[in-house]
């Protein structure tokens, strides 16, 4: 599989065509970014450590019957995906209260939820991903009853398996961003990535952030917290 014509550079991956119109590829940056763009910098290896680890959990996922875009792994940093219409919608679910959820609602970070929530932001940088319920996305036309049906039915899966596999390997899950597309035939297949960009991964032991929080938040060595993931994963470092 070889990629063509750039379509699309985002803020951590480029898109490129490929001879097969129903395939994609993915290549994974090390830029990182936060603010909506206005912080910018460098996670040296991310992009490979981001592409290998987001094959490794849709892969998992697809055993526990989430299906995904996930075609295959071409390197280290490229991936063929199915190409999706993607849902104008980030679907972010919690475990515990954190960042923008914290700030939002005054609750402590780190604080117990009596029950994991979702919620849904309108994909839109230029007005900041706003947070929106599910009458709002079927009101704009970003999504039917049904796809929000399915989606969440799945975003709480993913939780399941996701919260699972990382508490075995002395990591809590305390929160993520999930992204759904539709197929050229109308299934909702899981998108876009699972990586320490857009989940939030707490040590059970330290507390110690092991995502992009060390990023945004500047704790220090975010190459560092992204390869120890990495690790307990099983993957050789680098
Ligand atoms: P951003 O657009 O937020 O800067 P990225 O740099 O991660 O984000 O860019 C990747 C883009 O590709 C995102 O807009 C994402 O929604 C989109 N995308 C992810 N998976 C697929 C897919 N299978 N088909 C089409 N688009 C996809
Ligand atoms: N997230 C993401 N992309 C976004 C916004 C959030 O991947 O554009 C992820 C983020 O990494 C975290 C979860 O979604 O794991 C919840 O993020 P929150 O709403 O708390 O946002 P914050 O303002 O803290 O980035």
């Amino acid at each position: 599989m070889e990629e063509k014509e750039l379509l699309y550079e985002g803020k951590a991956k480029k898109v490129f065509r490929t001879e097969d119109p129903e395939i994609l590829i993915v290549d994974y940056k090390d830029d990182a970014t936060a603010f909506n763009g206005l912080k910018k910098g460098t996670i040296k290896g991310k992009g490979a450590i981001n592409n290998r680890m987001t094959n490794y959990l849709m892969k998992l996922l697809e055993e526990k019957g989430v299906p995904t875009h996930l075609v295959e792994e071409i390197d280290d940093r490229k991936t063929a995906v199915k190409k999706v219409q993607i849902v104008p919608l980030e679907v972010i679910i919690r475990n515990k209260a954190a960042g923008s959820f914290s700030k939002r609602l005054g609750i402590p970070e780190g604080t117990e939820l009596k029950c994991s929530t979702l919620e849904f932001s309108y994909k839109d940088d230029d007005l900041g991903d706003p947070l929106i319920n599910s009458y709002m996305a079927r009101a704009i036309g970003a999504a039917t009853q049904e796809d929000i049906d399915t989606i969440t039915e799945y975003a709480f899966k993913v939780n399941e398996v996701l919260k699972e596999f990382f508490k075995e390997i002395g990591i809590e899950l305390i929160d993520f961003k999930l992204e759904f597309g539709k197929t050229t035939d109308g299934t909702i297949v899981l998108a876009d990535e699972i990586s320490p960009d857009t989940c939030r991964y707490w040590d059970i032991k330290t507390g110690a952030h092991l995502d992009k929080d060390t990023f945004r938040r500047d704790l220090g060595n975010p190459e560092g917290a992204y390869q120890e993931v990495f690790a307990r994963m099983g993957f050789d470092a680098e």
